[in-house]
């Protein structure tokens, strides 16, 4: 499967990691639109938020738990973060492997613009 974040999960394209588990794996956004832009990935390959099954409850779990845990050891847990998904083409998904971005290091802006 030609996927670039599988490929990032194996390691064949690199990344700047910033945590990893059993199910799901964060690193740094190559082109961040913020002091703190992370992705946080599933390591199963789920195209888009569509896809996701009650069977995949464990890994949607792990991925707000990372971002729990990187808010907290990052240190911008109290100052706030902002975790999206983007769906599909109206979404502004452009990678199809489910991924969230942790935003966070300043005051976001309004949501929609
Ligand atoms: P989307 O628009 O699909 O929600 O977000 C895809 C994100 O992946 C974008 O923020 C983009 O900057 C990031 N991205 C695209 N290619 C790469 C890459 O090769 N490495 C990393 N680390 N991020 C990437
Ligand atoms: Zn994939």
């Amino acid at each position: 499967m030609d996927c670039l974040f599988c490929k990032i999960v194996e390691g064949t394209v690199p990344s700047t990691k910033v945590y990893e588990n059993e199910h799901v794996l964060a690193f740094q956004d190559i082109a961040p639109a913020a002091p703190t832009h992370i992705l946080i990935i599933p390591k199963k390959h789920i195209a888009t938020m569509n896809d996701v099954t009650r069977e995949d409850d464990a890994v949607i779990a792990e991925i707000f738990a990372a971002a729990r845990h990187i808010a907290k050891e990052q240190g911008f847990d109290e100052a706030g973060y902002r975790l999206i998904n983007n769906c599909n083409s109206d979404g502004g998904q452009v990678v199809y492997h489910l991924h969230f971005h942790l935003l966070s290091g300043k005051k976001l802006g309004p949501l929609l613009s």
